[in-house]
């Protein structure tokens, strides 16, 4: 277990916040693009552990440092607590953990599919892949109710505005009238972004409804194998 501090907080929609975290003992803290975890919170006195992505790429000036995304569940205990949680405030952590990355296939068109702050590691891979100038065809496919709950959204577009190879595609299930982008679930717009005769590895993050819709469509309609399909899923 690792002592963590807060570094500094921002609200990222209405319901996500996002959190800079730093290791306080100072050492780097390894890990790769994709992988998550386990914060150590105080609730109401006692010591709580949930899961949570790292939505940053490793900073080369700063490797003891990282960020989260927490969005607030209406009945949960952590998610609320680290909504709360005051600048300078201590907390741990263990980890890091899990299989969600690009390792082996970062050279392979990838694309990813995330809602919610499922977007995290996503954005993690982002950062970390597009700092090169060559490299695979990259889409991020974003998925939220309305235009106030896309996260990252001047930061992604502008990433998509500099480097040709990432395309940020957004669809929302609730739009105003004055959304001219695309409408409906992720799951209904997976074929318009794969590029006909392309095979890319497809990396989905979120609630376990979208995940398995998600990962259907692949299987059963347009032919994917296991093998290109990822997935996390955050309940
Ligand atoms: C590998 C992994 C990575 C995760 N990464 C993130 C992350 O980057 N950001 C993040 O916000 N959460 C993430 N989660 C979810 C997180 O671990 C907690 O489950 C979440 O914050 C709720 O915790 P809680 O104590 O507030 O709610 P609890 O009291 O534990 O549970 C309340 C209910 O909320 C449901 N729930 C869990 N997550 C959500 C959600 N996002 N939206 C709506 N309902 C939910 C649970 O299924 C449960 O029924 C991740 C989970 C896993 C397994």
């Amino acid at each position: 277990m690792r002592p963590l501090v807060v570094l500094a907080a921002r609200t990222l929609s209405p319901s996500a916040r996002a959190l800079s975290l730093a290791c306080a003992d100072g050492a780097p803290l390894a890990y790769a693009p994709g992988q998550w975890v386990n914060l150590h919170v105080a609730v109401d006195g006692e010591i709580d552990k949930r899961a949570y992505s790292i939505a940053s790429a490793p900073d080369p000036e700063h490797l003891d440092r990282f960020e989260i995304a927490v969005t607030r569940v209406e009945t949960g205990r952590v998610s609320q607590a680290l909504h709360d949680l005051p600048v300078g405030a201590s907390l741990a952590m263990d980890g890091p953990h899990g299989f969600f990355t690009r390792e082996g296939v970062e050279r392979e068109p990838a694309l990813l599919v995330g809602t919610g702050t499922g977007v995290c590691p996503l954005r993690s891979m982002l950062q970390a892949e597009l700092r090169g100038a060559s490299g695979p065809r990259i889409t991020l496919l974003f998925g939220a109710r309305t235009q106030d709950e896309i996260l990252y959204r001047e930061e992604l577009e502008q990433l998509a505005r500099v480097q040709p190879r990432f395309s940020f595609q957004v669809t929302l299930s609730r739009p105003d009238d004055a959304w001219t982008g695309r409408r409906g679930y992720v799951q209904t717009h997976l074929s318009e972004l794969i590029v006909p005769g392309e095979r890319p590895h497809v990396y989905v993050c979120g609630l376990t409804d979208m995940v398995s819709d998600v990962r259907r469509v692949l299987k059963e309609q347009l032919g994917f194998d296991r093998k290109h399909i990822h997935s996390e899923r955050y309940d």
